[in-house]
Protein backbone atom coordinates (compact mmCIF):
# COMPACT_ATOMS: atom_id res chain seq x y z
CA UNK A 1 0.00 0.00 0.00
CA UNK A 2 1.32 3.16 -0.66
CA UNK A 3 2.01 5.77 1.96
CA UNK A 4 -0.64 8.00 0.72
CA UNK A 5 -3.19 5.44 0.69
CA UNK A 6 -2.14 4.77 4.08
CA UNK A 7 -2.15 8.27 5.20
CA UNK A 8 -4.91 9.90 7.47
CA UNK A 9 -5.25 12.68 5.21
CA UNK A 10 -6.39 10.66 2.57
CA UNK A 11 -10.02 9.99 3.37
CA UNK A 12 -9.86 13.97 3.80
CA UNK A 13 -9.41 14.38 0.21
CA UNK A 14 -12.95 13.20 -0.27
CA UNK A 15 -15.93 15.22 0.69
CA UNK A 16 -18.19 12.98 2.85
CA UNK A 17 -20.83 15.28 3.49
CA UNK A 18 -20.79 17.05 0.09
CA UNK A 19 -24.39 18.86 0.06
CA UNK A 20 -25.22 18.30 3.27
CA UNK A 21 -26.30 20.59 6.00
CA UNK A 22 -25.31 20.32 9.62
CA UNK A 23 -25.89 22.28 13.10
CA UNK A 24 -23.61 21.64 16.05
CA UNK A 25 -24.72 22.50 19.49
CA UNK A 26 -21.82 23.73 21.52
CA UNK A 27 -19.69 24.17 18.46
CA UNK A 28 -17.84 27.23 19.44
CA UNK A 29 -15.16 25.46 20.90
CA UNK A 30 -13.37 22.40 22.07
CA UNK A 31 -14.33 18.93 20.32
CA UNK A 32 -17.70 20.67 18.78
CA UNK A 33 -15.34 23.36 17.10
CA UNK A 34 -12.98 20.39 15.26
CA UNK A 35 -16.61 18.96 14.69
CA UNK A 36 -17.36 21.83 12.91
CA UNK A 37 -13.95 22.69 11.08
CA UNK A 38 -13.61 18.61 10.09
CA UNK A 39 -17.83 19.18 8.46
CA UNK A 40 -16.61 22.18 6.05
CA UNK A 41 -13.64 20.71 5.10
CA UNK A 42 -15.57 18.01 3.83
CA UNK A 43 -17.80 19.96 2.12
CA UNK A 44 -20.73 20.56 4.59
CA UNK A 45 -22.54 24.20 5.31
CA UNK A 46 -22.57 24.19 8.46
CA UNK A 47 -24.25 25.88 11.31
CA UNK A 48 -22.16 26.67 14.86
CA UNK A 49 -24.83 26.66 17.89
CA UNK A 50 -23.68 28.05 21.13
CA UNK A 51 -23.68 30.37 24.09
CA UNK A 52 -20.44 31.92 23.46
CA UNK A 53 -21.32 34.53 20.72
CA UNK A 54 -18.00 36.12 20.30
CA UNK A 55 -16.26 32.12 20.41
CA UNK A 56 -18.80 31.44 17.51
CA UNK A 57 -18.95 34.03 15.70
CA UNK A 58 -15.05 34.39 15.31
CA UNK A 59 -15.10 30.48 13.96
CA UNK A 60 -17.61 31.49 11.68
CA UNK A 61 -15.46 34.31 10.27
CA UNK A 62 -11.99 32.23 10.41
CA UNK A 63 -14.09 29.58 8.28
CA UNK A 64 -15.01 32.11 5.37
CA UNK A 65 -18.55 33.23 7.13
CA UNK A 66 -21.29 34.14 4.58
CA UNK A 67 -22.42 31.15 2.31
CA UNK A 68 -21.23 28.26 4.17
CA UNK A 69 -20.93 28.81 7.57
CA UNK A 70 -23.42 30.52 9.75
CA UNK A 71 -23.32 31.01 13.74
CA UNK A 72 -26.37 31.13 16.10
CA UNK A 73 -26.66 31.78 19.57
CA UNK A 74 -28.77 29.02 21.21
CA UNK A 75 -28.67 28.21 24.71
CA UNK A 76 -29.63 24.38 24.45
CA UNK A 77 -31.38 24.31 27.92
CA UNK A 78 -34.15 27.13 26.19
CA UNK A 79 -36.32 25.06 23.85
CA UNK A 80 -37.35 28.06 21.88
CA UNK A 81 -33.65 28.92 21.30
CA UNK A 82 -32.97 25.05 19.70
CA UNK A 83 -36.22 25.39 17.90
CA UNK A 84 -35.08 28.82 16.26
CA UNK A 85 -31.80 27.44 15.92
CA UNK A 86 -33.41 24.36 13.35
CA UNK A 87 -35.57 27.09 11.65
CA UNK A 88 -32.85 29.37 11.04
CA UNK A 89 -30.38 26.37 9.48
CA UNK A 90 -33.91 25.47 7.33
CA UNK A 91 -34.16 28.78 6.67
CA UNK A 92 -30.87 30.10 5.29
CA UNK A 93 -29.40 26.87 3.84
CA UNK A 94 -32.66 24.68 2.66
CA UNK A 95 -32.41 21.93 4.87
CA UNK A 96 -31.60 20.03 7.99
CA UNK A 97 -29.38 16.90 7.23
CA UNK A 98 -26.74 16.60 10.11
CA UNK A 99 -27.15 17.45 13.88
CA UNK A 100 -24.85 16.76 16.15
CA UNK A 101 -25.94 17.75 20.17
CA UNK A 102 -22.28 17.84 21.39
CA UNK A 103 -22.73 20.62 23.93
CA UNK A 104 -22.29 19.78 27.79
CA UNK A 105 -20.65 19.72 30.62
CA UNK A 106 -19.51 17.73 33.55
CA UNK A 107 -20.76 19.85 36.39
CA UNK A 108 -19.03 19.91 39.98
CA UNK A 109 -16.25 17.26 40.55
CA UNK A 110 -17.92 16.37 43.62
CA UNK A 111 -17.95 12.80 43.86
CA UNK A 112 -19.20 12.01 47.79
CA UNK A 113 -23.07 11.47 46.89
CA UNK A 114 -23.56 12.64 50.53
CA UNK A 115 -22.22 16.45 49.42
CA UNK A 116 -23.94 16.54 46.62
CA UNK A 117 -25.65 19.43 45.44
CA UNK A 118 -29.30 19.01 43.22
CA UNK A 119 -28.91 22.32 41.83
CA UNK A 120 -25.63 21.24 39.47
CA UNK A 121 -27.79 17.79 39.24
CA UNK A 122 -30.37 19.67 37.53
CA UNK A 123 -27.73 21.62 35.72
CA UNK A 124 -26.56 19.02 34.65
CA UNK A 125 -28.97 16.82 33.36
CA UNK A 126 -30.43 19.98 32.07
CA UNK A 127 -27.75 20.38 29.57
CA UNK A 128 -26.70 16.92 29.09
CA UNK A 129 -30.54 15.49 29.00
CA UNK A 130 -32.34 18.05 28.12
CA UNK A 131 -30.51 19.62 25.71
CA UNK A 132 -30.21 16.62 23.84
CA UNK A 133 -33.39 15.32 23.28
CA UNK A 134 -34.75 19.00 22.74
CA UNK A 135 -32.38 18.92 19.71
CA UNK A 136 -33.36 15.60 18.73
CA UNK A 137 -36.97 16.61 18.72
CA UNK A 138 -36.46 19.75 16.37
CA UNK A 139 -34.12 17.65 14.61
CA UNK A 140 -36.27 15.36 13.89
CA UNK A 141 -39.12 17.88 12.95
CA UNK A 142 -37.49 18.76 9.73
CA UNK A 143 -35.63 15.78 8.99
CA UNK A 144 -39.03 13.43 9.31
CA UNK A 145 -40.84 15.40 6.01
CA UNK A 146 -37.60 14.63 4.04
CA UNK A 147 -37.59 11.11 4.78
CA UNK A 148 -33.84 11.28 6.18
CA UNK A 149 -31.14 12.80 8.46
CA UNK A 150 -28.70 12.15 11.02
CA UNK A 151 -28.49 12.80 14.52
CA UNK A 152 -25.35 12.07 16.48
CA UNK A 153 -24.89 13.18 19.93
CA UNK A 154 -22.23 13.36 22.57
CA UNK A 155 -22.37 11.01 25.18
CA UNK A 156 -19.01 10.00 27.00
CA UNK A 157 -17.20 6.18 28.37
CA UNK A 158 -19.41 7.61 31.14
CA UNK A 159 -22.46 6.25 29.51
CA UNK A 160 -21.13 2.54 29.70
CA UNK A 161 -19.29 2.60 32.83
CA UNK A 162 -19.15 4.12 36.45
CA UNK A 163 -16.56 5.95 38.40
CA UNK A 164 -15.50 8.15 35.10
CA UNK A 165 -16.71 11.35 36.61
CA UNK A 166 -19.43 13.33 38.77
CA UNK A 167 -22.46 10.80 39.45
CA UNK A 168 -24.68 13.65 37.82
CA UNK A 169 -22.32 13.45 34.91
CA UNK A 170 -22.31 9.68 34.49
CA UNK A 171 -25.86 9.63 34.73
CA UNK A 172 -26.65 11.81 32.26
CA UNK A 173 -24.54 10.21 30.01
CA UNK A 174 -26.34 7.01 30.39
CA UNK A 175 -29.48 8.96 29.57
CA UNK A 176 -27.58 9.88 26.52
CA UNK A 177 -26.92 6.23 25.20
CA UNK A 178 -30.57 5.54 26.25
CA UNK A 179 -32.67 7.85 24.88
CA UNK A 180 -30.41 7.69 21.50
CA UNK A 181 -32.06 3.85 21.40
CA UNK A 182 -35.25 5.29 22.14
CA UNK A 183 -35.50 8.11 19.53
CA UNK A 184 -33.43 5.38 16.77
CA UNK A 185 -36.81 3.07 17.35
CA UNK A 186 -39.16 5.65 16.21
CA UNK A 187 -36.78 7.31 13.57
CA UNK A 188 -36.00 4.24 11.59
CA UNK A 189 -39.37 4.25 10.19
CA UNK A 190 -38.75 7.95 8.60
CA UNK A 191 -35.67 7.30 7.40
CA UNK A 192 -33.71 8.76 9.84
CA UNK A 193 -30.88 7.40 11.87
CA UNK A 194 -29.80 8.41 15.76
CA UNK A 195 -26.41 7.55 16.85
CA UNK A 196 -23.95 8.73 20.05
CA UNK A 197 -20.06 8.75 20.57
CA UNK A 198 -18.52 8.02 23.56
CA UNK A 199 -14.84 9.12 23.74
CA UNK A 200 -12.60 8.72 26.42
CA UNK A 201 -10.89 10.96 27.60
CA UNK A 202 -10.08 14.25 25.32
CA UNK A 203 -7.98 17.33 26.30
CA UNK A 204 -9.99 20.36 26.08
CA UNK A 205 -11.72 23.14 28.86
CA UNK A 206 -14.57 20.55 29.97
CA UNK A 207 -12.09 17.49 31.11
CA UNK A 208 -8.74 19.01 31.79
CA UNK A 209 -9.81 20.96 34.77
CA UNK A 210 -10.48 17.67 36.19
CA UNK A 211 -7.03 16.44 36.32
CA UNK A 212 -5.66 15.76 39.99
CA UNK A 213 -3.02 18.19 41.13
CA UNK A 214 -0.91 15.07 41.59
CA UNK A 215 -0.63 15.17 37.62
CA UNK A 216 0.05 18.68 36.63
CA UNK A 217 3.02 20.46 35.72
CA UNK A 218 3.45 22.99 33.13
CA UNK A 219 1.55 22.10 30.42
CA UNK A 220 -1.81 21.30 30.73
CA UNK A 221 -2.81 19.68 27.29
CA UNK A 222 0.70 17.36 28.03
CA UNK A 223 0.01 16.67 31.44
CA UNK A 224 -3.34 15.87 30.57
CA UNK A 225 -2.54 13.23 27.86
CA UNK A 226 0.05 11.46 30.36
CA UNK A 227 -2.65 11.07 32.78
CA UNK A 228 -5.21 9.90 30.58
CA UNK A 229 -2.41 7.70 28.39
CA UNK A 230 -1.41 6.29 31.67
CA UNK A 231 -4.48 4.73 32.60
CA UNK A 232 -5.59 3.73 29.00
CA UNK A 233 -6.00 0.59 27.53
CA UNK A 234 -4.46 1.34 23.97
CA UNK A 235 -0.94 3.04 24.58
CA UNK A 236 1.49 5.26 22.07
CA UNK A 237 -1.48 7.23 20.40
CA UNK A 238 -3.23 10.21 21.86
CA UNK A 239 -7.16 10.79 21.87
CA UNK A 240 -7.26 14.22 20.68
CA UNK A 241 -10.76 16.16 19.42
CA UNK A 242 -9.67 15.41 16.13
CA UNK A 243 -10.38 11.56 16.36
CA UNK A 244 -13.93 12.49 18.07
CA UNK A 245 -14.70 14.29 15.13
CA UNK A 246 -14.20 11.81 12.86
CA UNK A 247 -15.78 9.19 14.33
CA UNK A 248 -19.21 11.91 14.28
CA UNK A 249 -18.14 12.35 10.46
CA UNK A 250 -18.45 8.33 10.11
CA UNK A 251 -22.13 8.89 11.50
CA UNK A 252 -23.05 11.75 10.17
CA UNK A 253 -21.80 10.75 6.45
CA UNK A 254 -23.58 8.26 4.00
CA UNK A 255 -20.92 5.56 4.77
CA UNK A 256 -22.97 5.10 8.13
CA UNK A 257 -26.29 4.51 5.82
CA UNK A 258 -27.47 1.77 7.54
CA UNK A 259 -26.00 2.40 11.20
CA UNK A 260 -28.78 3.50 13.76
CA UNK A 261 -28.60 3.24 17.12
CA UNK A 262 -24.95 2.47 17.72
CA UNK A 263 -23.35 3.84 20.84
CA UNK A 264 -20.04 4.25 19.21
CA UNK A 265 -17.13 4.58 21.61
CA UNK A 266 -13.77 5.75 20.93
CA UNK A 267 -12.02 4.48 23.67
CA UNK A 268 -9.04 2.14 22.89
CA UNK A 269 -10.76 -0.55 24.14
CA UNK A 270 -11.01 1.06 27.66
CA UNK A 271 -14.19 0.03 28.49
CA UNK A 272 -14.12 -3.37 27.22
CA UNK A 273 -11.26 -4.89 28.82
CA UNK A 274 -10.24 -6.27 32.52
CA UNK A 275 -7.58 -3.40 33.56
CA UNK A 276 -6.82 -5.40 36.71
CA UNK A 277 -5.47 -8.82 35.97
CA UNK A 278 -2.10 -7.92 34.09
CA UNK A 279 -1.98 -11.42 32.09
CA UNK A 280 -0.49 -9.94 29.12
CA UNK A 281 2.30 -8.55 31.21
CA UNK A 282 5.98 -10.11 31.13
P1 LIG B 1 -15.97 22.05 26.07
O1 LIG B 1 -16.32 22.58 27.42
O2 LIG B 1 -14.58 22.21 25.58
O3 LIG B 1 -16.96 22.65 24.98
C1 LIG B 1 -18.35 22.61 25.20
C2 LIG B 1 -19.03 23.62 24.30
O4 LIG B 1 -20.43 23.58 24.62
C3 LIG B 1 -18.56 25.05 24.53
O5 LIG B 1 -18.39 25.72 23.29
C4 LIG B 1 -19.69 25.67 25.34
O6 LIG B 1 -19.82 27.06 25.17
C5 LIG B 1 -20.89 24.91 24.80
N1 LIG B 1 -22.02 24.92 25.72
C6 LIG B 1 -22.02 24.71 27.06
N2 LIG B 1 -23.26 24.86 27.56
C7 LIG B 1 -24.06 25.15 26.51
C8 LIG B 1 -25.44 25.40 26.38
N3 LIG B 1 -26.26 25.42 27.44
N4 LIG B 1 -25.94 25.63 25.15
C9 LIG B 1 -25.12 25.65 24.07
N5 LIG B 1 -23.81 25.43 24.13
C10 LIG B 1 -23.28 25.18 25.33
O7 LIG B 1 -16.37 20.50 26.11
P2 LIG B 1 -15.87 19.29 25.18
O8 LIG B 1 -14.84 18.55 25.90
O9 LIG B 1 -15.62 19.78 23.82
O10 LIG B 1 -17.17 18.37 25.22
C11 LIG B 1 -18.08 18.27 24.15
C12 LIG B 1 -18.97 17.05 24.41
O11 LIG B 1 -18.17 15.87 24.45
C13 LIG B 1 -19.73 17.11 25.74
O12 LIG B 1 -21.02 16.60 25.57
C14 LIG B 1 -18.90 16.20 26.63
O13 LIG B 1 -19.64 15.65 27.69
C15 LIG B 1 -18.45 15.15 25.64
N6 LIG B 1 -17.25 14.43 26.06
C16 LIG B 1 -16.08 15.08 26.31
C17 LIG B 1 -14.96 14.35 26.74
C18 LIG B 1 -13.66 15.01 27.05
O14 LIG B 1 -12.78 14.33 27.64
N7 LIG B 1 -13.44 16.27 26.70
C19 LIG B 1 -15.05 12.95 26.89
C20 LIG B 1 -16.26 12.33 26.63
C21 LIG B 1 -17.35 13.07 26.20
Amino acid sequence: MSAAASSPSSSSMTKRLEGKVALVTGGASGIGETIVRLFKNHGAKVCIADIQDEAGQKLRDALGGGDDVMFVHCDVTVEEDVSAAVDAVAQRFGALDVMVNNAGITGSKVTDIRNVDFAEVRKVFDINVHGVFMGMKHAARVMIPRKRGSIVSLASVASVIGGMGPHAYAASKHAVAGLTKSVAGELGRHGVRVNCVSPYAVPTALSMPHLPKGARADDAVKDFLAFAGGAANLKGVDLMPEDVAEAVLYLASDEAKYVSALNLVVDGGFTSVNHDMKQFED
